[in-house]
């Protein structure tokens, strides 16, 4: 009974005085409880710990705890130890330091964007960046008085002459959405870096292990996890990365002042999901790149979009630095073939599903409208996007030949 009752005294209440004298109806022992589970459990998974409100043992404890470079916890809005895990796995995982996880890819891109610009300052952005990106740029600059401009995203050392006193941050994406240029990313971080210049790099395609940013260069790498880190095309989670502490503290505060705070449950899905991602990501790649090949001879295929083809803007860049690809790339169609035909192609085929966002185990499929989403944009075949999942390939090849000839 002794050594029964010893287990079942938590270390708070030797601070605390026990409620349990207070609880004198069913109604408070339905909210409060004493009970404590045995200490020394031990498992793989990390506990799915909730919060919003986070205990003191004291009022001291309180006035003195910082949030701050995680070290304690206060709110639930900063962190409970399993985003902190999922925060420090995927900083080993990138190479990085310091990681913060945000409500979506696109709040990891608004979180960078906060914590590197303020009014009066001018951010450089890649032609071929994600769409929603591109948009966030364009309403800074209509409505935050900061300029954003855009460069070929095969501009390399050349982007020197596009840096002004204002400039404070340069986006680059490798390769870039949809029309999968890859960049020489050294390049820009070289000549960004001898003007003072921050360079943040949208990781996302190569889920932090095909392309080491930092070790290329890059001061800020931002993924969205939505994609290969979830792999099950059900959780929308972002995160920014980094080595440097002073840039950190940047990131930590607009982390704050943004509210950025994510469900555990989802933390949790994404923990699960991660000692899958090389396996998952090592099958996307060879199935895409079979896909691509055989699409390569297809009569009805003008260019195949994919960083390991030489059809593709920056396939030596990706030779050079790049290990591995992914499931995603786009093709050109032969001029001859109308939008019709080749939206006919994409409503005929029966495992591709029509539908956003990528990295899941479902093979999608979607045409783009390339004249509206870049300044500059000359092919004149109409451009279709694969996200080869982790179905058969032959049954993935067979179900693009018979869509092929519904044309
Ligand atoms: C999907 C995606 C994002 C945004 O991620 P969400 O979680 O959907 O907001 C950002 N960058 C790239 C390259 C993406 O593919």
């Amino acid at each position: 009974m002794k050594a029964f009752r010893r287990i079942f005294i938590a270390p708070n209440f030797f601070l605390r005085s026990s409620v349990s004298a207070q609880k004198n109806s069913h109604q408070t022992a339905l909210v409060h409880s004493e009970y404590q589970p045995p200490a020394g459990f031990e498992a793989f998974p990390v506990g799915i710990h909730h919060a919003s409100t986070v205990l003191f043992p004291n009022v001291a404890a309180m006035r003195s705890r910082d949030w701050r470079e995680k070290l304690g916890y206060t709110y639930g809005l900063h962190g409970t130890p399993t985003s902190f895990t999922l925060e420090a796995r995927l900083a080993e995982i990138e190479g990085g330091t310091y990681c913060r996880v945000t409500p979506s890819g696109l709040a990891a891109i608004v979180m960078v964007n906060f914590a590197c610009l303020k009014s009066g300052d001018d951010v450089l952005l890649p032609d071929n960046v994600y769409g929603p990106n591109r948009e966030l740029g364009a309403w800074m600059q209509r409505d935050f008085g900061i300029a954003a401009r855009f460069y070929d995203p095969m501009i390399g050392a050349g982007i020197a002459e596009l840096i002004q006193p204002n400039t404070r941050l340069i986006w680059a994406e490798a390769p870039g959405s949809v029309s999968m240029e890859v960049p020489d990313v050294p390049a820009i971080c070289k000549a960004a870096h001898e003007k003072g210049v921050l360079v943040a790099l949208d990781n996302t395609w190569s889920a932090g292990l095909a392309f080491s940013a930092f070790e290329h260069g890059v001061d800020i790498v931002m993924q969205a996890l939505t994609k290969y880190q979830s792999g099950a095309s059900d959780v929308l989670m972002g995160a920014v990365i980094v080595r440097d502490q002073a840039l950190n503290q940047k990131l930590e505060v607009a982390h704050m002042h943004l509210g950025f705070g994510v469900g555990m449950d989802d933390v949790y899905l994404i923990l699960r999901s991660l000692p899958s991602m090389k396996l998952r990501f090592e099958a996307h790649d060879a199935a895409a790149r079979k896909l691509a090949h055989w699409l390569k001879q297809r009569p009805e295929i003008s260019k195949v979009l994919h960083p390991a083809f030489e059809d593709c803007p920056g396939h030596a860049h990706w030779t050079r630095d790049f290990t591995g690809a992914g499931g995603l790339f786009s093709v050109i169609f032969n001029e001859r073939f109308t939008e019709e035909q080749t939206d006919r192609f994409v409503d005929s085929l029966k495992l591709f599903k029509i539908g956003y966002s990528w990295g899941g185990a479902h093979s999608l499929c979607v045409p783009y409208r390339m004249k509206g989403m870049r300044e500059n944009w000359s092919e004149l075949g109409q451009l279709v996007r694969f996200n080869v999942g982790l179905e058969s390939v032959e049954d993935l090849m067979r179900d693009v030949e018979q869509a092929l000839a519904q044309m």
